[in-house]
């Protein structure tokens, strides 16, 4: 098989070298075990946390280790009842173009009749349970308030938008650059965009938002985040999804983080971090819903598929420079 393997943790940005592209041999399956072909790979921001060994919610990918992923594939051989040759399956894997994967740890794939793969995986996948746990409920939207989502272009930003929209909100997405702003808008329906790389968040958000914002579902941290802290209302809701702009930061200090506590307190906000994971119970509940949200027409969402498992390391870096335009797959082989 090939694998990409940790080879030392990175310092800052991704660099060649901190991960090794491999070819080695593929043992069989042990009971209860299946060998899955890889055909999506997920690329994810949290790539780059599971790569250092900063505090975090599940144990680092250890160095030699292979890297840590999302996939989804084709079960080719099998020693698990449950997971009969053929079945197309969804889960923590490797960064690899086959994984042994143990019963109970991956599932069916969800929902896939009638969408192509990319988008049920892209979707249904860690996404979209992130968006709709942690909008619905963390964010507890209620129709009128103003609901702000960072990276909004993105994998998880672009269903919290629309979530937002079908509970009746006022939703305004933060992206990078005119073509991601007109996709939020025109294509997803929310009510406005704020371009952060060409305009000032505060004053565009005083414009956009002259009463406040309700709900922060926050992706991105730093500036962008103390810009709608400013603006929030009194007992306002801060689903505290993730904080991309810090990944890369080697020092202590993240982004000016400090002061945020001070707004949280003095406006009573409620602001929970979470980890999908803690919701992987109610996950079918998750994938019933935006299933019938997709057949009904009003969710849609974007992939952003590349080719060939060998430049895994180059395109993971596009998440945390907004090179990505949608949710990040790698195509590892044919659907
Ligand atoms: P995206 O598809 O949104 O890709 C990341 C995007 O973040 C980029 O395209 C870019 O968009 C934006 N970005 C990157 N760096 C910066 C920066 N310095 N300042 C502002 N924006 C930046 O990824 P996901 O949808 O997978 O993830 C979005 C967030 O959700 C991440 O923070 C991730 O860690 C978090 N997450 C949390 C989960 C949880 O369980 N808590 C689960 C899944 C994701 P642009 O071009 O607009 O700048």
């Amino acid at each position: 098989r090939q694998v990409w393997r940790l080879a030392r943790r990175p310092e800052g940005d991704i660099d060649k070298g901190d991960l090794t592209f491999t070819e080695e041999e593929q043992r069989a399956p042990e009971a209860g075990e299946a060998l899955v072909e890889v055909i999506y790979l997920s690329l994810d921001p949290t790539n780059r946390i599971w790569m250092s060994d900063r505090e975090q919610y599940m144990p680092p990918v250890e160095v030699g280790d292979p890297m840590r992923g999302g996939i989804c594939g084709r079960v080719v051989s099998s020693r698990a009842p449950g997971l009969p040759e053929g079945t197309l399956v969804a889960g923590l894997g490797e960064w690899a173009s086959h994984v042994i994967v143990e019963e109970g740890k991956v599932s069916p794939m969800r929902g896939v009749e009638g969408l192509p793969l990319a988008a049920a995986f892209g979707t249904f996948g860690g996404v979209g349970m992130t968006a709709y746990f942690g909008l619905l409920d963390i964010g507890q939207p209620q129709a009128g308030e103003t609901l702000v989502v960072s990276a909004a272009a993105g994998g998880v930003g672009q269903i919290v938008g629309q979530i937002g929209k079908i509970k009746g909100c006022r939703v305004i997405g933060i992206a990078g650059g005119a073509e991601k702003c007109r996709f939020i808008t025109e294509d997803l329906g929310f009510d406005h965009a704020i371009d952060y790389k060409n305009e000032d968040v505060g004053a565009a958000l005083d414009r956009l938002a002259p009463d406040g914002v309700d709900i922060d579902f926050e992706n991105v941290g730093g500036p962008i985040m103390q810009a709608v802290l400013e603006r929030m209302n009194n007992f306002g809701r801060i689903p505290l999804c993730g904080l991309i702009s810090q990944y890369n930061e080697r020092g202590e200090t993240q982004g000016g983080a400090p002061a945020y506590w001070e707004t949280m307190l003095m406006r009573r906000l409620t602001v929970r971090g979470f980890i999908v994971t803690d919701f992987a119970p109610r996950f079918s509940e998750a994938a019933a819903q935006l299933g019938q949200w997709l057949a009904e027409g009003r969710l849609t969402t974007r992939q952003d598929v590349r080719q060939g498992l060998d430049r895994a390391d180059d395109y993971v870096k596009l998440l945390y420079s907004g090179g990505n335009f949608g949710k990040l797959l790698v195509e590892v082989s044919p659907p």
